[in-house]
């Protein structure tokens, strides 16, 4: 397993990390089993949305005695309410469910307390100029919560609450085929298929998705994945928008190669699926290359834009080209040079400068990006 710092928060986390589906449904033997196996698996990052007390339960159990293996993020407005989830902002019961969860965790703390779903505008403004952040922020000085955290499908929002200075964490759906809609309230459009055939579709990466992968790496606010698989559709033929099925690998390394990403958690629902998605880290090149395949998408070639895949490499003059393709994109999206990127830069090894204009890399980019026109660009930016 390969370990990512998450942004600011200074935690070491998985890149790979145990989304909490598969527990719904299941009993606590099964829940033993499969956090055993993901701790196995080097696994330390998970996510807990489940209001269910017996799923808050069996995570309390699990970290009996060994609390200092799992960094947890644990949802705020998540309750169960008459047998039944709901997302809540009224404070009774944010309060109470927040209270049943710390016991049922049996922790002093939890890592990440995670604003539950906020996808519309107004939810957004009720959350954060209301009783809701309020109550985070009051967990956040008692040491409940270590760092305060908010999930959503819509970049807009997203970018509002990094924006806000208050979120260290963004737990955001990123996959290729969200990556190509624009903002929206509704979180069942992403999953219709209609949608993908629907004018707003791009042929590349939406700008404010875009916008805010750049505005998480520069603020050091650490992006958590879900739904990497788009809910499941992307690994199926029939049901990808590409028209061709990816495989787990190929997803997992697609978000992973999104800046601002810390971890993706794997909608594992057992621990074959789970071990499938600890491979990524021991896996070939090869295995996780996900490049051809969308860019031989006709109907969303995902062209003019550096997908920073790496298909491209090696580089006749040793240069990372799509690390610097990266950090250059970083400081067009901010409109300046951050110092932190500066640095970064300053540490490659050999940079945009040392490009001898051999164009062997431009064969190789599958998404047809003009590879020479951007290392000079970069060298622009940078000075080197
Ligand atoms: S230039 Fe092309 S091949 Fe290279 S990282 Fe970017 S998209 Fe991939
Ligand atoms: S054109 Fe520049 S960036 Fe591309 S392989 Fe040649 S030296 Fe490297």
């Amino acid at each position: 397993m390969h370990y990512r710092t998450l942004g600011r928060t200074g935690l070491k986390v998985s890149e790979v990390g145990l989304g909490s589906e598969a527990f719904v449904n299941q009993d606590d033997v099964f829940a033993q089993n499969l956090i055993r196996a993901a701790l196995e698996a080097g696994v330390n990052y998970f996510d807990l949305y489940n209001p269910e007390p017996y799923i808050r339960s069996s995570f309390g159990k699990a970290m009996e005695g060994q609390r200092e293996k799992f960094i947890l993020q644990a949802h705020l407005c998540s309750a169960w309410i008459d047998s039944q989830y709901k997302r809540t902002r009224d404070m009774g019961e944010v309060k109470a469910a927040f209270a049943d969860l710390m016991s049922r965790l049996n922790t002093g703390y939890i890592d990440v307390g995670m604003i539950h779903y906020v996808d519309e505008q107004k939810d957004f403004d009720k959350v954060f100029g209301g009783p809701v952040i309020e109550f985070a922020k009051e967990q956040k000085a008692a040491g409940k919560i270590r760092h305060i955290g908010m999930s959503t499908h819509n970049p807009r929002i997203a970018i509002q609450a990094v924006k806000s200075g208050l979120v260290d964490v963004v737990m955001f759906s990123v996959n290729p085929a969200y990556d190509i809609l624009p903002p929206n309230e509704d979180i069942n459009t992403l999953f219709k298929a209609e949608t993908y055939q629907g004018p707003d579709v791009l042929s590349s990466t939406d700008p404010e998705r875009q916008a805010l992968y750049s505005l998480c790496e520069s603020q050091g606010v650490a992006l958590t994945v879900m739904k990497p698989y788009g809910g499941g559709a992307l690994l199926k033929a029939d049901e990808s928008p590409f028209g061709a099925a990816m495989t787990v690998l190929q997803c997992l390394h697609y978000c992973l190669t999104r800046p601002g990403v810390a971890t993706v958690l794997a909608g594992a629902h057992n621990q074959e699926e789970l071990m499938q998605a600890a491979a990524y880290c021991e896996a070939p090149d090869e295995e996780k290359d996900y490049a051809q395949l969308l860019s031989s998408c006709p109907a969303h070639p995902f062209t003019d834009k550096c997908m920073y895949c790496g298909h491209c490499a090696p580089c006749t003059a040793g240069i990372d080209i799509a690390t610097v393709n990266k950090f250059a994109d970083l400081c067009e999206a901010q409109g300046t040079v951050p110092e932190t990127l500066r640095e970064h830069y300053a540490a490659l090894e050999h940079k945009a400068g040392d490009c001898i204009a051999c164009g062997a890399c431009e064969g190789r980019c599958p998404f047809g990006v003009k590879i020479v026109e951007h290392m000079e660009k970069a060298k622009g930016i940078f000075g080197a």
